[in-house]
Parts: structure tokens; sequence; C-alpha cells
């Protein structure tokens, strides 16, 4: 890519509008080069036979298709199958693959690691470098998609999770901008109900992308007392449980179909106690809500361990007695390291977190 060329990929139908308007064209061909791209796969300007050689010709000079390099390319004994992105400027992100017998789901990252904290969390420890662009987020699902293709399996990603690397409200505008290109019917088409936005609680901007695109919500809960959520998911101290919990009662409120789902990493003897399961069933039972429990996945350097199976179901059933939708859900890729939590890339930290944190290991041993 030049400084003077426009990498096409990540732009939704409104900004592509505004680049063909820009360049003297028709805003239609924004619709047709969106299909060549994202539907028949055609990352060559040359070979979309519908424009005018003149256009092609002016494309190749001012516009580029530019995908992340793939590093790694793992296949988990369950099926899973985990991809390590190379971006331009050298940082690498993580996109996971989870085949299910109805379903393909897609793990996407949106962010060079993470400005959160959450102390149970892999990614947590590799601090931050920046906010992935649109064309990073959108790469993720051109990568898979055309891999899994390759390998046979023709659209096999049916769901998209915003639930890799990152915080995604905390880079509100591409990720709003990708989301709405795998929402339009010109490129991938999915509806709001298959594209799940994974937040641990960024609460104005739970507001925000009620108007501005409305997937599906999950909101990283992990604990139903402030104390505790302020130690385990420490933007709780900026945006408390009852702020949170307001949010999520607005989100669903005019849907009736609508429901959030609340998800709950299983500690032991930190967040699973019977009485924790009361307080969590207090804290959401006026909300249409469903609760996803997921058992601690181990991570190198955080001492926490999951509870073991025993407490999870009891937990599970607390829940259920009293009318709350609740699943635990399977750990998958664990071997390749793919699973929740899990997920770390190679970031450039510009925090510094990453250092300390192996200062202390050390320091500890
Ligand atoms: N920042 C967003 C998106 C990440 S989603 C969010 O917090 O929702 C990743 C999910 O995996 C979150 O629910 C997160 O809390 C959970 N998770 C993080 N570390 C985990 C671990 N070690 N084991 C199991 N789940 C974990």
């Amino acid at each position: 890519m030049t400084a003077a060329q426009t990498n096409l990929l990540g732009l939704n139908r409104h900004d592509l509008e505004s680049f063909f308007t820009a360049m003297g064209e028709k805003s239609f061909r924004a619709g047709q080069v969106m299909q060549w791209i994202y539907q028949r796969r055609e990352l060559s300007f040359d070979n979309m036979t519908d424009l005018s050689k003149l256009l092609r010709s002016k494309l190749e000079q001012t516009a580029c298709l530019e995908l992340p390099e793939i590093v790694r390319d793992q296949l988990s004994t369950d099926g899973t199958r985990k991809w390590l992105l190379r971006l331009a400027d050298g940082n690498c992100i993580e996109t996971v693959f989870i085949p299910e017998v109805d379903r393909g789901t897609l793990c996407v990252s949106s962010q060079v690691g993470c400005l959160l904290t959450c102390t149970f969390c892999a990614t947590a420890r590799q601090g931050f470098n920046r906010n992935l662009t649109s064309a990073e987020i959108i790469s993720q699902l051109m990568v898979a998609d055309s891999l899994l293709n390759q390998a046979g399996q023709e659209r096999a990603v049916s769901n998209i999770v915003m639930m890799g690397m990152g915080e995604p409200l905390l880079n509100y505008d591409s990720v709003i901008s990708a989301m709405k290109l795998m929402l339009d019917d010109l490129s991938y088409g999915l509806s709001k109900r298959r594209v799940t936005l994974s937040t641990a609680g960024v609460v104005p901007a739970i507001y925000k992308l009620k108007q501005d695109c409305p997937v599906s919500l999950a909101v990283s809960l992990h604990a139903p007392m402030d104390d505790l959520r302020n130690e385990l998911v420490p933007i709780n101290k900026k945006y408390p449980l009852k702020q949170l919990i307001e949010a999520c009662h607005d989100y669903v409120a005019t849907e009736s179909r609508r429901r959030i789902t609340f998800e709950y990493v299983m500690l032991d003897g930190v967040n699973d106690s019977d009485q924790t399961a009361k307080k969590l069933i207090n804290l959401i039972r006026e909300i249409p809500s469903k609760v996803n429990l997921i058992p601690f996945n181990s991570v190198h350097g955080i001492h926490y361990s999951s509870s073991p199976i025993k407490q999870i179901n009891r937990f599970r059933d607390i829940l259920l007695d009293a009318g709350i939708f609740t699943i635990t859900r399977k750990t998958r890729g664990d071997d390749i390291d793919a699973a929740c939590g899990q997920l770390a890339g190679k970031v450039q930290d510009k925090t510094k977190r990453s250092q300390r944190l192996a200062v202390q290991a050390t320091a500890s041993h």
C-alpha cells in the first residue's frame, strides 16, 4: 500500500459510496465492489469485470485491498481453529473459529491487547498497543471465510462474537463500521441476532450501541456485588453495577425478543458460592437475559483455578430454579490456547504492563 492508496477493506457501504462519489463515480459502484470483495472473495480490481477498464485502472492507482498476513494456523483436536495474524505495523492478533453442529462461530478481536485489567484474562496481561481499524476487524472474517472455503466449507461462518482480544466498546467507531459491514446484504448479510458484541461494561457506549447498531449484547458480569467486581473487572469502579444493570435494562427494553447474555467465569472459591448465586439472581431477575457460565481457562501466571464441575452445576441449578436460563459454556480449543480469555497475540505493549508483570513473576520465584 502506498501513502496515496486507500485500503477499501473495512469501508462500510456509506463510506465506500463517498469514496466513489469523491472520484466522480456513481455511488452504486460501492455495492458492486462490496459484492466482489466479500461475496465473491475477489481481491484484484482487474478481475472486477462489471467495472469499466478505466475505473479498474483508476482503482489500481488510488486504492488497495490489503489483508493481514497469516503467520500461524492452528487446529485443535475439537475442530476449533486459531489464526495468528500479523498487521502492517508488526503487531499480531488472534482470531478463532469454533465449529458446532448447527453453526460456525468466529471470535473476532477488536484491539491489539486490551486497556482493561481484568485479573483473570490473558489478554489483559499483554498490555495494549492500539485500536484495530475497521479494515483489520473485517479482515479477520475475510481470512477465516476464505481459508474455510478453501477447505471445502462454504460460508462456514454463520455467527460472529466480538469476544476476541480487546474491549470492543473502547474502539467504538471502527467496531460499529465493521459490524455494519457484517450485516450488510451486499457483503455477509448476517442478521443482528447472529452478531454478538461482548463488553466488560462501558456503560455510555451501551446506550450508543442501541442507537447505532443494535446487535446482540453480552456482558462480562463475573460478580454480582461491587466490591468483588471492582477486583475482578476493575472498570466496575468507573461504571458500577447499578449503572451497568440500568444500561442492560434499557438495551432490551423496546425489543420484545431481545435478551442480554451475562457471561460469568467460574472461579473456585471466589465468585461461585450458593450465596453469590442468590445475589446474582436478585441482580438480574428483572432483565430478559440468559447466563453463560464459563469454566475458568488457565492462563500462565494467573493464580485462579476453575470451580469444580460439581460446583458449576450446583450454581447453574440455583439459577435455573429461580427461572433464569443458564448454560455452561463448553470449553473449546484450550489445547491451542484458543479458549475464552486465552488469546494473547503479539502486542508491542505501550503500557509497560506486560513488562511489570514479568518482573513481578521473576521476583516471586
Ligand atoms: N472485553 C470484552 C470482550 C472479551 S470477551 C469483554 O470483557 O466482554 C472474552 C470473554 O472471556 C469475557 O467474558 C471474559 O471475561 C472471558 N474470560 C477472560 N479470561 C478468561 C479465562 N481465563 N477463562 C474463562 N473466561 C475468560
